[in-house]
């Protein structure tokens, strides 16, 4: 009996000058694909056998798990949509109906940051549990990552979101040592850290990272560019991929800072910026199916430059918590599909969230890309914004309001003018009309361990 229990992956430092974390990043697409469909049919296979949710579901669509051997069939299948999850959730808890695997296999479990109501939960059992290391592992090591570094975490280590157990899980297995401090820990706390054990990458959430090194002169007595960090590595929410923020993160700390993006319910993360900082590439193709789907034709279009669509995933190794056919509710657009790092997967941007989206008279409006162009006004903006959305639900006939931050050092007697720029920008930009307020600059809190929320549901007690 192998009763080793390995924390670290055993080849790890073999891997420290290549070119990828796995080879199959490099391989030709048609060699990918092969992969692909083997593991979408061992897959099916599996769901077969261990789902209930999923046999149902085929049932009801006249479809036969032996019919899905390519990546075209799976269009044969409907879309398994987030109430579903939460529907399913709610009724066999605490990990839904469409568990397949047995509670005594589950050794680890986490849970979806969750706009609404209560988190999703997800299981994983320990092969479940190493895929997501695996496909982390590609993603930092994309991001420039290398076995041996130091990682200072600042990711939000609670509440069992992604960004911490899982990426601290990710760090050690690719052979890094992960200085769990964590954005709950506070900001003193992290800089004391960083100072102390002067990692080379720092992983968390862009707007908190921009935060950390602007405290670090009045905490440490530094600049954050002086204390020796090469590599930023940022997701969770919007900014990593937007130039305005990612120069101010490049310059503060005078690193790189590279991008990547998950999800909780596929893994923590599986899309990744290379060296070339031109979008995001899928790193896990033998792990995940990605189809992308137009929305307003309802059909599966191919991943071409300019393409944009949502991104709906099937896992093919996954066993506790399975999912066919998910709408992510991610929308992207696909940047290219070649790249000079090597790797053949798509590299795409993502452009908003369906969650996130607002519809003003029409136009479909992402909060991320208001707070894009308020950025892009800096330093005649504090790069800070907050939308108003007082209606009901997504949609407005009227203007919508958005309160922005004017930059310190601007006299509050050119508001007007201020204002009036920002409209004209926002609806040359986004085709949308804004009716905008200037306020003071630090008017609103920074971000810290939340992600920040740009969406207020009242008119804010302004000062
Ligand atoms: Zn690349």
């Amino acid at each position: 009996m192998d009763t080793a229990i390995r924390y670290r992956r055993i080849d790890a430092f073999d891997k420290v000058t290549a070119p990828s974390w796995d080879t199959i990043e490099l391989a030709p697409l048609e060699d990918v694909r092969a992969e692909q469909e083997r593991n979408l049919v061992t897959q099916m296979a599996y769901l077969k056998e261990n789902s209930t949710f999923y046999q149902q579901r085929f049932a009801e669509a006249g479809v036969e798990f032996d019919d899905i051997k390519t990546i075209e069939d799976l269009q044969k299948l409907p879309y398994t949509v987030k109430t579903e999850i939460r529907e399913s959730l709610a009724a066999d808890q605490p990990f839904g109906l469409h568990r397949a695997a047995d509670m005594g296999d589950i050794v680890q479990m986490q849970a979806s940051s969750g706009t609404t109501g209560s988190p999703a939960y997800i299981a994983l059992t320990e092969k479940d549990a190493e895929s997501w290391q695996e496909m982390s592992a590609r993603c930092f090591f994309a991001n420039g990552v290398r076995p041996g570094d130091m990682v200072l975490h600042a990711f939000s280590m609670a509440k069992g979101f992604v960004g911490g157990i899982p990426a601290f899980q990710a760090v050690q297995y690719m052979g890094g040592i992960d200085v769990p401090v964590g954005a709950d820990g506070g900001v003193d706390r992290l800089l004391r850290a960083l100072a102390d054990t002067r990692p080379r990458c720092i992983i968390g959430a862009p707007n908190f990272v921009i935060h950390l090194a602007e405290k670090a002169p009045e905490i440490l007595g530094m600049e954050a560019s002086e204390l020796g960090v090469e590599r930023l590595i940022v997701g969770g929410e919007p900014g990593g991929g937007i130039p305005v923020i990612r120069d101010r993160i490049e310059k503060l700390w005078g690193a790189k800072c590279c991008e990547m993006l998950g999800g909780t319910d596929l893994g923590m993360a599986y899309w990744a910026e290379c060296d070339e900082q031109s979008g995001m590439h899928m790193v896990s193709m033998d792990h995940i199916i990605t189809e992308l789907l137009d929305n307003e034709t309802g059909k599966i279009i191919p991943f071409k430059e300019g393409a944009k669509g949502e991104m709906i995933y099937t896992a093919i190794k996954r066993e506790a918590s399975p999912l066919v056919r998910f709408r992510s509710g991610d929308f992207i657009e696909v940047l290219g599909t070649s790249c000079g790092c090597g790797r053949t997967g798509p590299k795409i941007r993502c452009t908003g969230r369906t969650d996130d989206m607002l519809i003003v008279r029409g136009a479909n409006v992402f909060p991320s890309a208001i707070n894009s162009i308020v950025g892009e006004m800096a330093p005649e903006t504090n790069s800070v914004m907050r939308i108003v959305a007082d209606f009901e639900g997504h949609t407005t006939q009227g203007a919508l309001k958005v309160i922005v931050e004017r930059g310190p050092d601007r006299d509050p007697a050119r508001d007007a003018e201020l204002k009036k720029d920002v409209e004209t920008r926002l609806r040359n930009a986004l085709v949308f009309k804004a009716d905008v307020t200037i306020v003071a600059a630090d008017t609103f809190e920074k971000p810290g361990v939340a992600k920040v929320v740009f969406v207020l549901r009242e008119f804010p007690d302004l000062p």
